[in-house]
């Protein structure tokens, strides 16, 4: 079912272009390498149910969020695959995320023994265990840490160790060197086990289109199931064309005719150098277009027109390339009358990445689906 709204700014998330991002990595892979789809933080702003469904049509067979709250609102929304909860969970809701069938991850021994006491003795809880091989987030750090989890893990039939990663922090770089280094730590404590679990895997995205030594049998897709390259720099080497999925639209409330030398916004800090059609559209800091992003360009009719004067809480204005009527739709990201905004060219106005950008627009601008 689609949001119903009664203000006219939406975010529309094409479907098919997830469906063919993740169809185009899965051709890519050998078949034994398993997907999982990676959805947290309402997958990256895109709608997590929505996604969650687009990536097991087109070939994931696992999800994976960030906390166990976003698992328990994908399993509420009738989610039944697999869900690897990938931060650190509470060791006192263990027995919610048995009922529930959500695996989480175990990152030091003594969470383990926690959660061994909070664990119902008729429940059963699926484990992953993530090993900290240089990106300093969380994990066990040593082969000694990881044998006490394992020997914790086996000597207890209420827990299933069904799972072990990593994450790179420099797969997305040209140079290569820190990730070896990462990957020939992860091995190592792979080759310590005196049991493999049936899923290994420390891909992201990067690394699951650059480097097959590390697919294992599993890669974790985020960012290039959203048709957004994993950073800039290997931009020029990804195997396919993405498709990015994430528009912005909203739609003029009114249009002005200015004379010269008049003020617009807070502060008047844009005075009209000569007679201007200025336009309002409905949408502000509070839904995530920050102030930052004064100056930024907007589309009308296809044609780049500049965000003038500072962004306000709820509302902007516009300067207009000619008069054009109230309703007129406005392209803050994406495809308009043959112009793209793209959101490496926002991510570039706010100086930060693109992860960023659709994650910020606040969860008060409706998702619709396409
Ligand atoms: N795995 C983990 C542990 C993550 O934290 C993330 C996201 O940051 C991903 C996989 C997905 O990464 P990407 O979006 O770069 O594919």
């Amino acid at each position: 079912e689609q949001a119903f709204f009664y203000r006219d700014t939406w975010v529309e998330v094409n479907l098919d272009c997830i469906v063919a991002n993740v169809s185009e990595v899965r051709k890519r892979l050998p078949e034994e390498v398993a997907i999982i789809g990676v959805v947290k933080a309402n997958a990256y702003g895109h709608g997590d149910y929505q996604v969650a469904q687009a990536a097991l049509e087109a070939g994931a067979t696992m999800l994976a969020v960030a906390f166990m709250d976003e698992a328990l609102s994908l399993r509420g929304k009738g989610i039944t695959a697999p869900i690897l909860v990938l931060g650190a969970s509470r060791p006192e809701d263990v027995n919610i995320a048995s009922a529930e069938n959500i695996t989480l991850t175990v990152f030091e021994p003594e969470w383990l023994e926690q959660a061994k006491e909070y664990l119902d003795s008729n429940a059963t809880l699926s484990l992953h265990v993530k090993v900290d091989t240089g990106m300093g987030r969380i994990g066990v750090r040593s082969i000694e840490e990881l044998s006490m989890v394992e020997k914790s893990i086996a000597s207890d039939s209420r827990l299933l160790f069904d799972g072990i990663f990593t994450h790179f922090a420099t797969a997305d770089e040209l140079t290569d060197s820190y990730f070896h280094e990462q990957l020939g730590r992860f091995k190592e404590m792979v080759a310590s086990l005196h049991t493999r679990p049936a899923c290994i895997h420390s891909s992201n995205s990067a690394a699951a289109l650059r480097y097959g030594e590390a697919h294992f049998n599993a890669v974790r897709l985020g960012i290039i199931m959203y048709g957004l390259s994993p950073s800039q720099e290997i931009k020029p080497e990804l195997p396919f064309q993405l498709k990015e999925a994430f528009s912005l639209h909203s739609k003029l409330t009114q249009v002005k005719r200015v004379n010269k030398g008049e003020k617009i916004s807070y502060g008047g800090t844009y005075e009209t150098a000569e007679e201007e059609w200025i336009g309002t559209i409905p949408i502000g800091y509070a839904d995530g277009w920050i102030r930052k992003l004064q100056g930024q360009e907007v589309l009308v009719n296809g044609v780049r027109s500049p965000i003038v004067g500072r962004i306000c809480m709820d509302q902007l204005m516009v300067k207009l390339p000619y008069e054009v009527p109230v309703g007129t739709v406005i392209t803050l990201i994406g495809e308009q009358q043959g112009s793209i905004i793209p959101i490496d060219e926002i991510a570039d106005t706010l100086e930060t990445i693109n992860y960023e950008v659709p994650c910020l627009i606040a969860s008060r601008v409706p998702r619709i689906y396409k």
